[in-house]
């Protein structure tokens, strides 16, 4: 199929390098020049685990290819699928000015045949619809007249991948959620998912797994929509869950890692998400979980449950800075130094990081924070100017009074703290994902203070 991606962001690219690999031809629209210059040329601007590779291979093998000019990529495709952002207002609804611009754009390039227009954006409850209606105002612009289910059709395809997996994720998802009222609408997308919905790649599998088929559901627009509020605002409650049981088996001497694991054993709960530290973050959890209360708002329903949530995230990163003034007391004219940037490990991405809601605290208390993440300190340090980040993580634990594991990414879990130990001036270690070998850490005369326990 001839497919078009519009926005060339952490889902766009891996959506469209993905649905290159499954064999549709690719065209990926982006309005920032300077991006598209750069995949033109063959270099990813974002980091995110075999990305660079398979949109190199998908590119030699003309598969796919990038333009920043949204009628060519409309023009040369059956099925539009819009990836563009959705950041939240300072009310914490959603701003849709891009889907708004998208989809206005979109419209107006639609001159010949049937095309389907895919929301793959998180958007609010009630968007498919709008969208629809943007998509024909567009095209009266031009002069033409077009309905949905006439020359288009809108479907909800909400995406679930998590950053840093991506492509394993996109390539076996655990379901494929398709709202429409179009039949026809459902029946393309079904048939552009099939090699995902067998397992059989006409390439080969870029990540192979056990083989397992993903789920096919089909819904209405809403309720497609709502499955991607509501999945993100559970995965965000249940780490919010974990995280005050911590702060409790931190009082009363119980060892959270362990609570979790016994709780995580009970199949109606499952283990995952299930990991107590320094909360969640990234573009998405926070700004779903308000997009989601504010659509609430609008219909007089009450949120206790999301807004507890977000609270108790946000007290996570005020727990840790606490721990360093129970230990150092005052935390003026001391270093600090944050192993990890990035919200997770395996990407670069620092939308709303933890670690620099940290460091933005300490810097404002008088510290000097000192910084190594193996893929994320250029974005930090354009959020967050004054931390000083260093190539190699063993220069950033020089001379430090304390060291905060803000990222579990392996290769920092697995530092040689004996030489951690010998550079710092303090031996405080605050382990703020409940990662490291406390007694390894320990034997090298180091502090460890971790989380809940
Ligand atoms: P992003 O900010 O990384 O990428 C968005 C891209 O859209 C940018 O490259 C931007 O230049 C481009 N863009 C903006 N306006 C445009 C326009 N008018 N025409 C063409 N391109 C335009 O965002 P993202 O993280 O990829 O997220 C995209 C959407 O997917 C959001 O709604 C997000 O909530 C949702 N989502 C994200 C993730 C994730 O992990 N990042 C996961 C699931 C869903």
């Amino acid at each position: 199929m001839n497919i078009c991606v519009v926005g060339c962001g952490y889902v766009g690219l891996v959506t469209g390098s993905c649905l290159a690999h499954l064999g549709h031809k690719v065209i990926a629209v982006d309005i920032d020049e300077d991006k598209i210059a750069a995949l033109k040329s063959g270099r990813v601007p974002i980091y995110e685990p075999g990305l660079q590779e398979l949109v190199a291979e998908e590119m030699d093998a003309g598969r796919l290819g990038f333009s920043t000019c949204l009628a060519q990529g409309v023009g040369e495709s059956d099925v539009i699928f819009i990836c563009v952002g959705t950041p939240p207002k300072e009310t914490g609804e959603a701003d849709m000015s891009q889907v708004e611009a998208v989809a206005r754009g979109i419209g107006r390039c639609l001159n010949s045949g049937y095309k389907i227009i895919v929301n793959k954006s998180t958007v609010p409850v009630g968007s498919g619809d709008w969208v629809a209606m943007i998509i024909s105002d567009g095209i009266a612009e031009t002069g033409g007249c077009s309905h949905p289910g006439d020359g288009f059709d809108v479907v909800s395809n909400p995406e679930f991948l998590r950053e840093g997996s991506a492509i394993p994720d996109t390539m076996h998802p655990d379901r494929i959620v398709v709202g429409s009222s179009s039949r026809r609408a459902i029946e393309v997308m079904k048939e552009l998912y099939t090699p995902i919905l067998e397992q059989s790649f006409p390439y080969g599998d870029p990540c192979p797994t056990t083989g397992r088929k993903p789920h096919w559901m089909e819904t209405d627009l809403t309720s497609a929509e709502m499955i991607k509020y509501a999945s993100n605002a559970f995965l965000a409650t249940k780490i919010s869950f974990i995280n005050e049981v911590a702060n409790i088996c931190e009082k009363v001497g119980a060892d959270v890692t362990q609570v979790a694991k016994g709780i995580g054993l009970d199949s109606r709960i499952g283990s995952k998400f299930l990991s107590a530290g320094l909360g969640w973050g990234g573009s998405c959890f926070r700004k779903d979980v308000m997009a989601l209360a504010a659509i609430a708002r609008d219909y007089c329903c009450t949120t206790h449950i999301l807004d507890a949530a977000l609270v108790v995230n946000d007290l996570q990163r005020v727990k840790v800075v606490q721990k360093l003034q129970d230990n150092l007391k005052m935390l003026k004219g001391k270093t600090v130094t944050l192993l990890g940037l990035a919200f997770k490990p395996g990407t670069d991405d620092c939308r709303d990081a933890p670690a620099l809601t940290v460091a933005r605290r300490l810097l404002e208390l008088g510290c000097k924070v000192k910084a190594y993440d193996p893929k994320a300190s250029h974005n930090a340090k354009r959020e967050v100017p004054c931390l000083i980040t260093t190539e190699d993580p063993y220069e950033a634990v020089s001379d430090a009074d304390a060291v905060v594991l803000a990222t579990e990414w392996p290769e920092l879990v697995n530092l040689d703290y004996g030489k951690v130990a010998s550079l710092m001036r303090g031996s405080l270690v605050v382990d703020a994902r409940n990662a490291l070998d406390r007694h390894l850490l320990q034997s090298h005369g180091l502090t460890v203070v971790g989380m809940g326990r």
